[in-house]
C-alpha cells in the first residue's frame, strides 16, 4: 500500500509518498523522512481540549497533552478526560491527569484559573 500525505513539520508542506517498502519520496529535507516514517508506522497527535473545572469564573479549563499521543490511544484518553474535574487554583502547565490512559503522557493546563 502506498501512502500519500502532506508534511506538516514546516510551512513548505511537501507532498510525501511512502511506498510499500517504506521508501519516502517528495521530501525536501530529512525531517520529512522522519515524519513520513512515523506517520505510517506509529502516528501520533497532540490533543488540545477542555475539561470540567470547579471554578467560579469558568465551566471548562483548556488543557493539552504534554507531548503527542498515539492516535490509537485517542479514544481512551478522551474517555479519561470526560470523567475528570480540575480543581482551582490552576496554573499553566499544572498536571491535571498524570499518565493519562496509561500512555505515559500527562494532561496539562493551558490556562490559569485562580478561583
Ligand atoms: S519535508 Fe522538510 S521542507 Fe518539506 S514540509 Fe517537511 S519539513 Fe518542510
Amino acid at each position: 500500500m502506498v501512502h500519500e500525505f502532506t508534511c506538516i513539520v514546516c510551512p513548505v508542506g511537501c507532498r510525501l509518498r511512502v511506498d510499500k517498502g517504506g521508501e519516502v519520496s517528495g521530501h525536501k529535507c530529512k525531517r520529512g523522512i522522519v515524519y513520513a516514517t512515523e506517520e505510517t508506522t506509529h502516528p501520533t497527535r497532540m490533543l488540545t481540549t477542555t475539561v470540567k473545572v470547579n471554578s467560579r469564573v469558568a465551566k471548562r479549563l483548556s488543557v493539552r497533552t504534554s507531548r503527542p499521543i498515539p492516535k490509537a490511544a485517542m479514544f481512551d484518553v478522551m474517555q479519561a478526560l470526560a470523567t475528570v474535574e480540575a480543581r482551582v487554583p490552576v496554573n499553566i502547565h499544572d498536571v491535571i491527569i498524570h499518565n493519562v490512559a496509561g500512555t505515559d503522557v500527562d494532561i496539562i493546563a493551558t490556562r490559569r484559573l485562580a478561583t
